[in-house]
């Protein structure tokens, strides 16, 4: 959309507000609001001031000024303003007119462009399954936040014997056992189709959604694959729509990757393919999975490169408690069509040579979807460009499920990182790959590894619930 054609919007749709937003470290939304008189051509060319010294991870306060620079095709209409009010997604630019490099939007945006200096094809494209969890609200009592407790997991109110408003009405999820169960055990059915209107209204296209496996409130909603920076702005569109809707509704959706012990966690696979014009880059007939080699390469460079990747994909002390053994959350870097043991899947049911793909399932949400899906796209095309061939490294492909194999054979198989200290310092050793084409740059990669440490011990200097059972009495 040209300027000219977002200020038609603005006045057709009778928008009183436009709120301009940007992406931090951490992958959070932030942003400011101006009535729409107060927005013309101008603002398009000169942007939107900020205080950069304010936002984690951002400038210091000695050079806090930044700039908003609005991206006129990502816009929409805000489904849960009183005021009409239409959203912009912005890029961060310093007052001197460059690209600021710690921008995660730009940094997708330049993998793009890095993409299509390789000569190896025109686009990348993502699709995210972003699980998450819808609890009770957050309840409040003597100050204290107790929402972790009053879990709208049925399951906990068996083991707790909580005692139930409205009775106890049976149909009840067992841990795990929530997949895809019609109501009355699903209870989220109104709520999850909400959010699928809302998400239509706003742009993106639906594909489905379902209750997950975990016990009551685990769902799990799927919209088309689009290239990388749109892809990430749709994850963003889709985590606010999330958000609101289940507050509209009187509860919290959270996508955390492991809030519940004992029961599975929220991944964030994500299904990943290039293309050359209209030519799928990863199909051809007859290889295993009906893989090319261009896409055996591109998966050898994100396994052999996983442990660093994890850094930006998994980038919280809480992805390590997901990312154990019995709970579908992969664990063991290898490929396999079908396994979803394995950290690389290939779907293969019903595929076709343009849907021909590769997913990796390691991820989560609580990654900034645009450096997860950047430093991705990095990771294959190493591989491509390296030939890094996944069965000569020992990455499979193995199509046992992996949780069942003799400890000989887990022996042979690498595993991801046990924490996020770990994949820090995988990604200080191994870092090279982000550095092309200058997507990410040095200063991006120090500071990050400074901001996750220092998010690391924040945790690990905590007391925590558990060592009171374990050491208390000592
Ligand atoms: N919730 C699982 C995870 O943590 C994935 C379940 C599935 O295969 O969709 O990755
Ligand atoms: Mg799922
Ligand atoms: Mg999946």
């Amino acid at each position: 959309m040209s300027v000219q054609n977002v200020l038609q919007t603005i006045k057709e749709n009778n928008v009183e507000f436009v709120d301009f937003r940007f992406v931090d470290l951490s992958g959070k939304a932030h942003h400011i609001t101006l009535p729409a008189g107060e927005v013309d051509e101008d603002t398009f060319v000169n942007g939107v001031a900020f205080d950069g010294s304010s936002i984690p991870g951002f400038r210091g306060i000695e050079e806090s000024d930044m700039v908003m620079m609005p991206d006129t095709e990502a816009t929409y209409i805000d489904p849960f303003t009183s005021h009409v009010t239409m959203i912009v997604m912005c890029n961060i630019f310093t007052p001197e007119g460059e690209r600021y490099e710690r921008d995660p939007r730009s940094i997708a945006q330049k993998a793009e462009e890095y993409l299509q200096t390789t000569g190896i094809g025109t686009a990348a494209f993502f699709a995210p399954e972003s699980e998450f969890f819808v609890f009770d609200d957050v309840r409040y009592e003597s100050g204290q936040n107790t929402s972790f407790y009053s879990v709208d997991s049925e399951e906990a109110a068996w083991n707790t014997g909580r005692k139930e408003e409205g009775g106890n009405l049976g149909f009840k999820i067992r841990q795990k056992g929530g997949y895809v169960p019609v109501a009355p055990a699903d209870t989220q059915q109104d709520l999850r189709s909400e959010i699928c209107r809302l998400l239509e209204e706003s742009g993106i296209r639906v594909e489905r959604h379902h209750h997950e496996v975990a016990t009551a409130g685990q769902a799990e909603i799927n919209f088309r694959f689009d290239s990388l920076t749109k892809t990430a702005d749709n994850l963003m569109k889709y985590k606010y729509i999330v958000h609101n809707t289940a507050r509209q509704y009187g509860k919290v959706a959270t996508f955390m990757p492991k809030p519940l012990f004992g029961d599975n966690g929220s991944g964030m696979h994500v299904h990943q393919s290039i293309f050359d014009g209209d030519t799928p880059l990863f199909y051809e007939k007859g290889g295993y999975a009906n893989l090319s080699e261009t896409a055996l390469y591109y998966i050898g460079g994100i396994l052999r490169h996983a442990p660093a990747l994890i850094a930006l994909t998994n980038p919280s002390s809480n992805s390590f408690k997901r990312l154990v053994p019995g709970y579908e959350a992969p664990v063991n870097l290898v490929f396999s069509k079908g396994n979803r043991s394995a950290a690389v899947r290939i779907p293969v049911a019903a595929v076709t040579p343009k849907g021909c793909r590769i997913e990796f399932r390691t991820p989560d949400s609580t990654a900034n979807p645009y450096l997860a899906f950047a430093a991705m796209l990095l990771a294959g095309l190493d591989g491509i460009k390296n030939k890094i061939d996944p069965r000569a490294l020992g990455y499979g492909p193995l199509d046992k499920n992996i949780y069942d194999l003799s400890d000989e054979e887990k022996k042979e198989i690498r595993s991801v990182p046990a924490s996020l200290e770990e994949a820090l310092d995988a990604l200080e050793a191994d870092c090279d790959f982000l550095l092309q084409g200058d997507v990410f740059t040095k200063e991006f990669i120090d500071n990050y590894l400074a901001f996750k440490r220092a998010e690391a011990k924040s945790v690990a200097i905590r007391v925590h619930p558990h060592e009171y059972s374990l050491y208390f009495d000592c």
